[in-house]
């Protein structure tokens, strides 16, 4: 099932300005789950001397003009160039550019976003592009599979170290066919010259992934058909789990066939065990899920994986797990509610799909645990707000 061009010529032509035409492909890409989930992936547009891009807490598979934030390139791209500056430094000054000071937040990636001299540039966490890249031999796969076409660029945390890698892989690699940047263990990043041609590369590059893992047998996902049959061992989790967390935990259960199956796989400990495929989802399921059932041991090793990487930073980030995998009932999901328990739940079906098809080419790997700790610490944090919400 190739991913659909969904380019409507009267919807374009009925945006009347470029940044409304900006808002529909950028919509285009958000609506499709397969691309982006849940605050993921970030577009942009450059007119002039100005960039835009979209805010942080906006979806986008939402957006629209106005959750834009407009930025004054030419200071951005100084920012780059200024080879003395800490990327912390550079992360605070990327605020001063913007052209109102009421406007959003801009995107974590608005430095690699002014980095590309390109009018348009989406960034994705395309599932297909993940299941081909996250392997222990990732450098070599994408070379393979992406060739010239979209050059692999090393992992680095989101923001200035990102966006310097990206421009130095774009420098010294990229050719005339050039559409796109591979972002190991992270995601895609696609451009062009007009809002089609942008969208479209992005397009040609995860159907280019899903087709070759077609090719390798590897994009069927395995399902089993035995039944499950642990909905009181899911509860009793979801009781110990809320006693670790401190507060009451929601159950998400997902039985299916896939579900069973990936639970049961003879190498579930290995594969399960290396990260998620991308750090923006631990922000919902946590760097790993729970696949023994002792909760205990789980946050145990959470705390000192806390410890480890995060140290003094460390705040009040509870040490439950948020998906458990289990030979009884497939998957299941906690959350600070219903809802996010569903979210949770969802991305790691995602997940399953990604670990599965990248399983059957080659090596899963993931970010580093720092990297993931970074990205748990910086965009986590929703479930205190929900929390705070209810107790008002
Ligand atoms: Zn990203």
């Amino acid at each position: 099932m190739t991913m659909q061009n969904l380019w409507d010529d009267t919807i374009a032509a009925s945006s009347v300005t470029p940044l409304a035409l900006r808002a529909y492909t950028s919509r285009l890409i958000g609506g499709n789950k397969d691309m982006v989930l849940y605050g993921g992936g970030n577009t942009s547009l450059k007119t002039a001397d100005t960039l835009y891009v979209k805010g942080t807490g906006a979806d986008l598979g939402a957006v629209r003009e106005e959750h834009f934030t407009a930025l004054d390139l030419v200071q951005l791209r100084s920012l780059l160039n200024d080879a003395g500056m800490h990327d912390a430094e550079l992360m605070n000054r990327v605020d001063a550019c913007k052209l109102s000071p009421r406007s959003a937040k801009p995107s974590i990636e608005t430095l690699l976003h002014a980095a590309l001299p390109f009018a348009y540039v989406e960034h994705a966490h395309a599932d297909a592009v993940l299941a081909v890249a996250n392997v222990a031999n990732c450098e070599e796969r994408c070379a393979g599979v992406f060739g010239d076409l979209a050059p692999v660029v090393p992992y680095r945390h989101s923001g200035a170290a990102l966006a310097r890698a990206c421009k130095e892989v774009f420098e010294t690699r990229a050719t005339t066919r050039t559409i796109g940047l591979i972002l190991a263990f992270h995601g895609v990043v696609a451009f062009g010259n007009s809002a089609r041609e942008s969208y479209e590369n992005l397009l040609r590059l995860v159907n280019l992934a899903e087709d070759w893992l077609q090719m390798r047998g590897a994009w069927a996902l395995p399902e089993t058909d035995e039944f499950a049959s642990g909905t009181d061992r899911a509860e009793s989790l979801r009781q110990a789990a809320s006693s670790i967390a401190g507060f009451p935990l929601s159950l998400c259960r997902v039985s299916t066939q896939q579900t069973l199956a990936y639970a049961r796989r003879p190498d579930i400990a290995e594969i399960s065990q290396q990260g998620p495929p991308t750090p923006q989802h631990a922000i919902y399921t946590k760097r790993l899920p729970l696949i023994d059932g002792d909760i205990d041991v789980f946050a145990r090793h959470y705390r000192s994986y806390l410890q480890d990487t995060l140290g003094s930073k460390l705040h009040d980030i509870d040490a439950a797990p948020r998906i458990a995998l289990d030979p009884s009932f497939g998957l299941c999901a906690f959350g600070v509610n219903a809802h996010y328990a569903a979210v949770a739940a969802e991305i790691y079906l995602h997940d399953i799909a990604i670990i599965s098809r990248a399983s059957a080419h080659g090596n899963y790997r993931s970010a580093s645990a720092k990297n993931i700790a970074q990205a748990e610490l910086e965009y986590g944090g929703y479930e205190q707000r929900v929390r705070a919400k209810h107790s008002d």
